[in-house]
């Protein structure tokens, strides 16, 4: 066999996997490949993997950049093929100029954001800056019943830890005269009416496909009771499109464009009492504001009818309106209406909840803003509705974490075990399994451990285990205390590997999510609180940082005054 060979295929396969993965590159991935490949020539993975394990290291201490330029030289064509492999990206838009399309993001400022706004956000975004175009961040609050003062800074907030930038920003709720001038011009042309039937009739109405009494009032009469909704005299009335009462599409059945709200708004207070529907104000801010390219998801597909008739009336311009599939993870409701009931019967912690798909909560769990991106991405834009599992966000959040996160030993449901005859032994530890430069911390052990409970309950007297990268144990004794004595140090094939913890560490919780609805109930096992004991290094890390548990799981650290606390982010 020939180490150099070893050394240049292990060479390309690093540099490869530390481009893919920003600049970190996976010992084991690479030594996967470079087997998969080296074997033909019958060389033994026996010799491959120490030589990979040098390789990675070395690689990694280059920044991306050389690693890019280095791998173009090597073998341009691996930089391409992995590129592609990755490379989510969004198919074109119809009538799509460089540098002219204009997308939007529209929320009302009614809550936090969740993971379905982060999918219209982000295919928004991404669309802006694939065409070099421009992108609007436009609060609909043109419902004062849905729109709360806190929330237009929160949901800036939430954009922002998205990685999102926008390059305008403004509040429907400014256009509002504009709004009342284009009702005002749609009245005049006899394409909108005042109707004051009560809400029941309006419904029957619809329902049957009948006209009601106001429809066939004259322009002059209209023009003044819309005036006088304006002006607080008038209760009880809405302003209707004449669209068709017959049509099939019931959307198309004089849609309510205005309707009074007298709750005060949390910018305008009591100055307006007439507020555009949604079917008005999207339409109209969409054309208005140059929007070419606005997104919507598919559950409004009905209303594009509505959406394109009244920009004809009104002689606006008409956008290239785009529909998506509403995004939904399994377990995991997004609506303020199912997790608003949860918070306040305190099922939940509130917004910020690790068992929610809020923006908050996916942050306090340590899921990382770019893994939120690729999983939306790798979803990409299609029309079928799907309940996607979660699974997959934490996938692309290890590809993330995995090359930065530190490691750290941790016993979740720990019992004590004593060693008779156990060398005093000190070690130094790495951090990081072939990223050097996360430095090392030095572990010293006695003759008390924490070992999972789970792993000693698959022993018996007798039983000969290992204690991880350290020496065998006999098993003594297990009634009780449980008991056992230095064995060796040779390892044993098959014995079974525990993960342990020594004398001086520290007790900690894990909190680790679960399911929050399980067959659409809500599942009093999803939050689980993992006692454990941790090295005391933990003592060092920084809140916020994602360590990697071995053998248990990446988990975002809160590091408090008293008290130390993970989320458990993935596996
Ligand atoms: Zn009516």
């Amino acid at each position: 066999m020939s180490i150099e060979k070893i050394q240049k295929t292990a060479r390309l396969y690093a540099l490869q996997n530390a481009v893919q993965f920003s600049g970190k590159a996976n010992p084991k991935a690479v030594v996967g490949k470079v087997i998969a490949i080296l074997s033909k020539d019958g060389i033994s993975p026996k010799d491959i993997i120490p030589v990979v394990e040098t390789v990675v290291q070395e690689v990694n201490k280059i920044p991306l950049d050389k690693q890019t330029s280095e791998l173009k030289k090597l073998a341009p064509e691996l930089l391409v093929r992995e590129k592609k492999e990755r490379d989510y990206s969004l198919p074109d838009l119809p009538n799509a100029v460089k540098g002219k399309v204009v997308t939007r993001f529209p929320p009302e400022p009614n809550g936090f954001l969740h993971i379905g706004h982060a999918k219209a956000s982000i295919v928004d975004y991404e669309y802006a800056k694939k065409y070099d175009g421009k992108f609007i961040l436009r609060f609909d609050d043109t419902n004062p019943e849905n729109a709360e003062l806190e929330f237009y800074d929160a949901q800036k907030e939430d954009l922002k830890w998205l990685g999102i930038e926008w390059d305008e920003e403004y509040r429907t709720s400014d256009n509002l005269k504009k709004h009342y001038e284009l009702a005002e011009q749609l009245i005049k042309q006899g394409h909108a009416y005042v109707c004051d039937c009560s809400p029941d009739f309006v419904k029957e109405c619809r329902f049957d496909g009948k006209e009601c009494e106001c429809r066939h009032d004259d322009v002059e009469l209209n023009l003044s009771r819309w005036k006088e909704m304006l002006a607080s005299s008038a209760y009880g009335c809405v302003l209707r499109l004449k669209g068709d009462m017959k049509c099939p599409n019931t959307a198309m059945r004089d849609p309510t464009l205005f309707r009074i709200i007298e709750k005060p708004h949390p910018i305008h207070g009591s100055k307006y009492r007439v507020w555009p529907t949604y079917d008005f104000a999207g339409a109209v801010e969409d054309s208005i504001s140059g929007v070419t390219h606005p997104f919507r998801t598919k559950e409004y597909e009905l209303r594009d009818e509505c959406y394109f008739k009244l920009l004809d009336y009104l002689k606006l311009r008409k956008p290239n309106l785009m529909e998506f599939a509403r995004l939904s993870i399994e377990g995991m409701p997004v609506s303020k209406r199912k997790i608003k009931p949860l918070i306040e019967k305190k099922l939940v912690s509130g917004f910020d909840d690790i068992r929610l798909p809020t923006l908050r909560g996916l942050k306090k769990r340590g899921i990382k803003p770019e893994a939120i991106k690729q999983f939306i991405l790798s979803q990409g834009i299609s029309k079928v509705e799907s309940t996607v599992d979660f699974g997959l966000l934490e996938a692309e959040n290890r590809k993330l974490v995995d090359p930065i996160a530190k490691r750290y030993f941790f016993v979740p449901y720990p019992v004590v075990l004593y060693v008779e005859n156990a060398p005093d032994v000190t070690k130094e530890i790495s951090f990081h399994p072939s990223n050097t430069s996360f430095g090392s911390r030095i572990i010293k052990t006695g003759n008390v451990f924490y070992v999972p409970k789970s792993d000693m309950d698959k022993l018996e007297k007798g039983d000969i285990f290992r204690l991880k990268d350290l020496y065998n144990v006999k098993i003594l004794k297990k009634d009780g205390k449980i008991l056992g004595e230095h064995a060796g140090e040779k390892l044993i094939q098959d014995s079974l590997k525990i993960q342990w913890a020594s004398e001086d560490s520290i007790e900690m919780n894990v909190f680790k999510p679960h399911p929050l609805f399980i067959d659409d109930n809500y599942n009093d096992k999803s939050l689980e609180k993992i006692r454990g004991f941790a090295e005391k290094s933990v003592k060092d890390i920084q809140t916020d940082e994602i360590v990697q548990f071995e053998r248990f799981g990446f988990v975002r650290i809160e590091n408090k005054k008293d008290e130390i606390i993970g989320y458990f982010s993935n596996k």
